[in-house]
């Protein structure tokens, strides 16, 4: 039995608490988090819906010895990380002083520059390897379940994986006139950066939003889908042999764009501080402050998220197709955790994936993606745990080679 420590107790840190709540290898599990009220307010709702107490404590993240103290004091086995992503390194440190493993959901991204890539966690590998220590990152569901699907693919249906197209729809109205998902910062800095894909052993940059296609998802129908750049292109590059192009592609509505848009166009979605009133204020974290925060979406949601990959490749010499994908109802998501989709199809994998490594099933001293371990474990457990997942050999793929 372990101890586990949820780092961040915002939307996906509320489902986090929840779910490794009800998981009987946590002997004891404490949600810490820079706000003590929203502490506070996930471990009531988790005491009302579960029955289970939280150990709660509050930290700033970013103070690598107070959370090294915490460490030191609470003796966690694994740290889940559901703060933001700047944080990460932070969090490795603290786990690397006391000890602990380590697991995230969205890969570094200093706060100054709106970049984010693999290589600045990626060269912890050696250190934790040292320490006999575990970091696993970007176990949520995009990236996340999207690489366990492909590496579940790579293992029972393909000798060799060619295309992935990673196909990501949010088909739900939270009634909102303009709200994000995920933290509104870090969502923002996501989408208005330039697209990239990778294809033919290169990254090929597009204009934000630039390529888009309509791509009919199970259950919700076609949906005008945008090519992105995400950071499981990145790992899975890396770690799936073969590969000839690897994109990802998420869903937006009309009223999202334009509003973004008007946004953009007077500056409110800018990280370079404003001098305003003796002060330095940075417009896209003052716009964050001003909009609903990921958590209080969930009550009036309506609608399904719908996530897969479309493969394609060989198998046998034979070429084939294969979409694998899952889909969550918002509304069922706010009964069962007072929590939304998106927050949800985060928070269940990242504390599955702890429930991996604590039970030895997941577990290599260094730094790794999720992609780079045994899929079928995961995949055994994950509609248990609130995401069925479902597929088709040979359909019809919306993306041609
Ligand atoms: P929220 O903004 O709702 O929550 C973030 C939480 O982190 C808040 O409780 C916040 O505290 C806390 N936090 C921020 N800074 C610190 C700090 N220095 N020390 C301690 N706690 C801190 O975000 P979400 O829950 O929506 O997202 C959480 C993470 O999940 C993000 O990194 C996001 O990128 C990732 N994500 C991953 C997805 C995937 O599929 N892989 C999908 C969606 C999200 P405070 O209240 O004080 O601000």
């Amino acid at each position: 039995m372990a101890r586990i420590l949820i780092v961040g107790a915002g939307g996906v840190g509320g489902v986090v608490a929840h779910k490794a709540a009800t998981m009987p290898c946590f002997s004891e599990v404490m949600l810490a988090s820079r706000t003590a009220a929203r502490v506070e307010a996930v471990a009531a709702q988790v005491r009302g819906l579960t029955g289970r107490e939280l150990a709660t404590a509050t930290v700033d993240a970013d103070d690598v010895p107070a959370l090294t103290a915490l460490l030191r004091k609470f003796r966690p086995e694994t740290v889940i990380n559901v703060a933001l992503p700047y944080q990460d390194l932070h969090i490795m440190e603290a786990c690397l002083a006391a000890g602990v493993n380590y697991l995230d959901t969205a890969n570094y991204e200093p706060p100054e520059v709106a970049h984010f890539e693999y290589s600045w966690q990626w060269a912890y590998k050696k250190r934790f390897e040292d320490a006999g220590l575990m970091a696993l990152l970007g176990c949520g569901f995009d990236p996340g379940v999207s690489g366990i699907f492909t590496a579940y693919a790579q293992k029972h249906v393909f000798d060799e994986i060619h295309y992935v197209d990673i196909v990501d729809c949010n088909a739900g109205d939270h009634g909102k006139a303009f709200a994000t998902n995920f933290n509104p910062e870090i969502n923002i800095r996501e989408i208005t950066q330039n697209g990239r894909y990778w294809e033919h052993g290169r990254w090929i940059e597009t204009k934000p939003l630039e390529i888009h296609q309509g791509v009919d998802y199970p259950e919700v129908g076609v949906r005008e889908s945008y090519l992105l750049y995400h950071e499981e292109l990145e790992s899975l590059v890396k770690n799936i042999p073969h590969l000839r192009r690897a994109r990802f592609w998420m869903t937006f509505g009309q009223k999202y764009i334009n509003v973004l848009s008007v946004l953009q166009e007077v500056g409110m979605t800018s990280i370079t501080p404003v001098h305003y009133n003796g002060m330095d204020i940075q417009p896209l974290q003052f716009l964050k402050a001003v909009l609903p925060k990921p958590e209080t979406l969930g009550e009036n949601y309506t609608g399904q998220t719908s996530i897969g990959c479309q493969l394609r490749g060989i198998k046998d010499g034979t070429e084939r197709t294969y979409f694998i994908w899952n889909n969550c109802d918002h509304a069922a998501c706010y009964r069962e955790c007072r929590s939304q989709g998106v927050s949800y199809t985060t928070g269940v994998p990242a504390a599955l994936g702890a429930k991996m490594m604590a039970t030895g099933l997941w577990r290599r001293p260094g730094v790794w993606n999720v992609e780079e371990f045994d899929p079928d474990p995961f995949l055994a457990e994950l509609a248990h745990w609130g995401l069925p997942w479902h597929f088709l050999l040979n359909p019809l793929l919306a993306f041609s080679p």
